[in-house]
């Protein structure tokens, strides 16, 4: 028996969340079984978590999105019982149980190999948020980085505090959006070089065009704010939009991109193939300072979740949590 934080479903169709403990014969199906070390607290879980079960397909149902850990048990050949593994996306912790437990099994196309460089909890460091932050910069890179300060919105959350770090420690010059003022000196230790009230753009004028000033976003705010910085991009650069923070909505217009040219990328972490994903952990073990991380850690264990769950749909939480399951 293992320890796991189980969501349930009662007849009225109400949720709740505890530490319970579970057998190994309860897991799903799947080729490998991992010791799970760490696991984190992302957006999707706060709302997995909650009250609704937000988007659990199943149930009972062992939320979780991400987790690192080491091979148990594996039918395939690319992970052999004692190899530290990582996996984000795939639907795990919605459709199929996650890594809020001591073991989950799951398919083995799943699961990448721990890259060089990175140890499970820093893994969970980084874990969706950050691999997801790794994507938007890549995709950034891949269209071409304009002249001028690269932003970031939601910038003291998940997605934000990494690639604010992975950005500034590619040289670039980042301005960083956040609502929050007393995360400014956190910011700026991870290199942000200008912090930008989350008013700043939400308030300006509403024009479709405003001075080109951004040379690139991480966006994981969407809504208003994506509206607002579509028309402050310089001409040609590029927008990566993670996240919908602040809205689903989009009350943009078609100009920015008919008479500046800028580029809309959507970024998805969730289906990824194999290959990208194993490129995405190699750029985050290179291109991210191990010390700037652990600025971002806040660590937590299973039970602390139905409170962390709460705190990230408020935008209360601060970089990321890791979750030591085995505590
Ligand atoms: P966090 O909650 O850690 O960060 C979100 C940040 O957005 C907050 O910290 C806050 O930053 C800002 N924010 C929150 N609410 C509002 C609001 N109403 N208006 C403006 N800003 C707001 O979440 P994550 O960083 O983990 O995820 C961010 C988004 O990215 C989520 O929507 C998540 O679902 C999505 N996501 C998408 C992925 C993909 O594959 N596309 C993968 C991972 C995440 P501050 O206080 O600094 O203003």
């Amino acid at each position: 028996m293992f320890n796991a934080l189980v969501v349930q479903k009662n007849d009225e169709g109400k949720t709740s969340a505890a530490v319970q403990e579970i057998s190994l014969d309860q897991l799903p199906q799947g080729d490998v079984t991992v010791a799970v070390e760490y696991s984190t607290v992302n957006y999707k879980d706060g709302l997995c978590i909650g009250p609704g079960g937000g988007l659990v397909r199943n149930y009972p149902h062992v939320p979780g999105i991400d987790f690192a850990g080491t091979v148990a048990a594996s039918d395939d050949a690319r992970h052999r019982p004692g190899d530290k593994v990582v996996l984000t996306g795939w639907r795990v912790g919605e459709a199929h149980w996650g890594g809020y437990a001591q073991k989950a099994r799951v398919k083995a196309d799943w699961l990448v190999p721990l890259p060089r460089g990175l140890d499970t909890r820093q893994a969970m460091a980084v874990g969706t948020a950050g691999f997801t932050a790794m994507l938007a910069v890549m995709a950034l890179e891949d269209h071409g980085i304009k002249d001028g300060p690269v932003l970031v919105t939601g910038a003291a959350g998940g997605v934000g505090s990494v690639a604010t770090a992975i950005l500034a420690n590619l040289g670039h010059e980042v301005a960083a959006v956040t609502g929050r003022p007393e995360t400014a000196d956190y910011l700026t230790s991870l290199g942000a070089t200008q912090i930008v009230p989350r008013e700043d753009i939400n308030e300006t004028t509403k024009r479709p065009l405003e001075a080109e000033t951004w040379g690139g976003c991480v966006d994981a705010v969407g809504g208003e704010m994506l509206a607002r910085v579509l028309g402050q991009m310089r001409y040609g650069a590029s927008v990566s939009a993670v996240g919908l923070a602040g809205g689903a909505g989009l009350p943009a217009t078609v100009i920015p991109f008919l008479l500046r040219g800028v580029n809309l990328l959507g970024i998805d972490s969730v289906m990824q193939p194999y290959d990208n994903r194993v490129r995405a952990w190699e750029r985050i073990a290179k291109d991210l300072p191990m010390d700037k991380l652990e600025a971002m850690i806040q660590p937590a264990t299973l039970s602390d979740l139905p409170d962390l769950g709460r705190g990230i749909l408020k935008g209360q939480v601060k970089g990321r949590v890791v979750v030591d399951v085995n505590s």
